[in-house]
């Protein structure tokens, strides 16, 4: 996987700028986002120096342009990185609504939402999406999230076209209730946001993941490429997976599922209180009966 990864980040350049508004990261001589490039349509743009080591993604059609994921960085303005790329009118579509995927929402004009019956919910009589906390769980990064303007509702299976290049979204719940994914039929690429990415996968509902896995294994084959949303342990390579992985994580799941599995507790000092750890293959692993540092229960 390591030799796939460093392939594919065919050029990666790091942006230092943003002094002005600069985070301890920055003070530190580090940057807030590294842009990783993987074809003249897509780039990835990661955070190697936030605990969670997110990844989005930026697409570029002839056009417009969508980053998938806002990231996770409230202070430094991920469109600056983003308009050294593209000129083009930019849209924004979070993969969930957690707190590390809209750190940056604010710096966007144009926000899609996935059109599902969770997400409509959110939206109150003055026409914005008041997402409540306890949904986007703001507290544990100190994020507040101002009511949202959203452009475009877009159904799942519905394509968005950017002008030469399209992808389509596919609901993906487990993680969250509205996981979704985008899929690059032409290319065979699949943008998979938290509900795949090659470290610990954090499951709010198993049976909604195992059905979203078993999903996702009928649309993908063995020759997709699978970028994720957070980097495994080495935080400077785009995450990536392969077919074989993801048969491994449903079939995990299943013997989770069936009580059959092993698991082992697990904590981690930033975001993980208590919770139980089934190891999957290399750095990939499942997190059930979670707990997070500020005390409350994940899953639904
Ligand atoms: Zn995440």
């Amino acid at each position: 996987m390591e030799k796939i990864a460093s392939t594919l980040a065919l050029a990666t350049f790091t942006l230092m700028g943003f002094m002005s508004a600069a985070s301890a990261a920055e003070e530190a001589g580090q940057a807030s986002f590294v842009l990783h490039k993987i074809s003249n349509h897509l780039y990835a743009i990661g955070e190697p120096n936030y605990y969670q080591k997110n990844y989005s993604y930026l697409l570029v059609g002839s056009d417009r342009a969508l980053m998938f994921d806002a990231g996770a960085n409230q202070k430094d303005d991920i469109t600056k990185l983003v308009r050294t790329v593209t000129d083009k009118p930019l849209s924004v579509l979070p993969s969930h609504l957690h707190f590390d995927h809209l750190g940056g929402l604010h710096n966007f004009n144009s926000i899609y939402l996935p059109d599902l019956p969770f997400v409509r919910d959110f939206k109150q009589e003055d026409g914005l999406y008041h997402v409540p906390e306890p949904v986007h769980l703001g507290n544990i990064d100190h994020l507040t999230l101002a009511p949202l303007k959203v452009s475009r509702l877009v159904k799942p299976g519905e394509e968005i076209d950017l002008g030469g290049y399209r992808v389509k979204l596919v609901s993906t719940p487990g993680h969250t209730r509205d996981e979704v994914a985008l899929y690059d039929e032409a290319n065979n690429i699949l943008l998979s946001g938290d509900h795949l990415y090659p470290s610990w996968l954090l499951a709010g509902n198993l049976g909604d993941y195992i059905a979203s896995l078993s999903s996702t294994l009928k649309l993908i084959d063995k020759d997709t490429r699978i970028y994720g949303a957070h980097a495994d342990e080495d935080p400077s390579q785009v995450p990536t997976m392969a077919y074989e992985d993801i048969l491994k994580i449903r079939d995990k799941m299943l013997a989770i599922q069936a009580g059959q599995a092993q698991g082992e507790t697990f904590t981690d000092p930033e975001l993980i209180k208590d919770s139980k750890l089934y190891k999957v293959v290399k750095d990939i692993s499942i997190l059930t009966d979670i707990q997070f540092t500020d005390g409350r229960r994940y899953g639904y």
